[in-house]
């Protein structure tokens, strides 16, 4: 992968180096000299913004710097004026990198990533994909280019409620589609988007998604579900969560019904804004679940503190039913504990008949989990919504 400035891409004015040079209009131009080492079939490709692909085989390396060194070491002339250029190559070898086009791009485009970064004035630049871009940073890197590659997706999961058992709400899940390794879900990546801070941006994709799709779900007749999306402390904490949050929602003009999951251990950040902001939520209709409720320890007079309006019981205590006397004592806790601040319960993870039974018993009043359905994608769930809502039971 070859970063040029090329005259397309170039900005109108000209940099300052060029310098009006008679006589040398005829060296080529870079797309030019390209060609002439690459061929103009398929081995080369013009990326756009400046960035070109070639392959080649390995042997050829040395011969493509010697030859990269001694087409774009000079500068180019174009317009009678002689342009510098820097090029800046970011090698990736099949098979180490990859199997397949995808994959071996964004090696490439991470080794080239990493060139730009180090800021190098060198005319000539190449570095190759090294083997640890496949591991630690190189999982930063692979999830900066699934952001760009719009390699990311969300599925669906129900919420059914206990009374009627109709699907009441779904929770956005994050999916990763990843070209090598297929469909990856949050557990493997989640940390890393905490850590490099893509959780923001990527959390301001799903919430955009959830709502495309929520008010897509509305023009066509489907009975009104509301969309949960889990917000991290990162965006939650940001100055400019709520209003961001709220412009995105006034972008569908049919309102959609958009809820927001926040964990407990969200609670003990900055409680004052925190506080203000699931305020400023809650009055647009807003509603606040607290996630894996049970798992962070809070105390629970901090519920009384906040504006929320239920709780999901951590999968771990729903495993647990039938099995641990003692779980069926803590969930039962917890339901009570709800009530006591007048808010719903979501048991999650449900997966067996006797879990929803004894949940049941106990009046939780909702639930979600693999015994109704796994997280599917926007169209699946379409049809899961229309059959549930005329009585069938998928
Ligand atoms: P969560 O918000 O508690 O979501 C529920 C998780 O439990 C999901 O895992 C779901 O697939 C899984 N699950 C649901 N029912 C069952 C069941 O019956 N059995 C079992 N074993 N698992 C069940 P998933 O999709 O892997 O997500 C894991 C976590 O990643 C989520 O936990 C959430 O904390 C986080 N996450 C997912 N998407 C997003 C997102 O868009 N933004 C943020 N900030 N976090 C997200
Ligand atoms: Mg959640
Ligand atoms: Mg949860």
């Amino acid at each position: 992968m070859i970063n040029i400035p090329t005259p397309s891409s170039a900005p109108c004015k000209l940099p300052a180096a060029a310098i009006p040079v008679p006589g040398v209009a005829s060296k080529p131009k870079p797309t030019s000299a390209l060609r002439r080492r690459f061929g103009d079939g398929d081995n080369l490709a013009y990326f756009g913004g400046g960035i070109f692909v070639a392959v080649f085989e390995e042997h050829l390396r040395n011969a493509v710097h010697d030859s990269a060194t001694a087409v774009f070491g000079q500068p180019f002339a174009i317009g009678g004026c002689a342009i510098p250029a820097t090029v800046k190559c970011g090698l990736a070898r099949y098979p180490v990198h990859g199997r397949n086009a995808a994959t071996l791009l964004q090696y490439a485009e991470g080794a080239l990533e990493k060139i730009r970064e180090r800021r190098e004035i060198a005319p000539v630049r190449l570095l190759a994909a090294s083997a640890a871009d496949s591991r630690g940073r190189g999982l930063e890197q692979r999830l900066r280019l699934a952001l760009k590659h719009q390699q990311f997706l969300v599925h669906y999961q129900p919420l059914i409620e206990r009374v009627s058992g109709r699907i009441i709400a779904v929770e956005a899940l994050l999916r990763w589609r990843d070209p090598e390794r297929g469909l990856i879900s949050p557990g493997a990546f989640m940390p890393a988007l905490e850590q490099t801070g893509l959780i923001v941006p990527l959390g301001e994709w799903v919430l955009s998604k959830a709502v495309c799709d929520c008010a897509r779900w509305l023009s066509i007749g489907l009975p009104k579900i509301r969309v949960a999306v889990n917000i991290s402390a990162q965006q939650l904490t940001r100055k400019d969560f709520v209003g961001y949050f709220l412009d995105t929602l006034r972008l569908a003009r049919s309102g959609p019904c958009i809820d927001i999951e926040i964990t407990e251990s969200a609670l003990l950040e900055e409680p004052g804004s925190l506080r203000r902001t699931l305020k400023a939520l809650r009055g647009e209709g807003v509603r606040v679940a607290i996630d894996d409720f049970g798992m962070a320890h809070s105390s629970p007079t901090r519920l009384a503190e906040f504006p929320v309006d239920s709780l999901k019981i951590d999968r771990s205590f729903i495993s647990q039913l039938g099995h641990q006397p003692h779980s069926q004592g803590v969930v039962s806790t917890i339901i009570a504990l709800a009530r006591a601040y007048g808010l719903r319960t979501v048991a999650e993870g449900v997966e067996t008949i006797q879990q929803l039974e004894i949940l049941d018993a106990l009046g939780c009043e909702q639930s979600q989990g693999y015994l109704h359905s796994p997280a599917v994608p926007a169209e699946e769930l379409e049809f899961l919504v229309a059959a549930r809502a005329s009585g069938a039971q998928p």
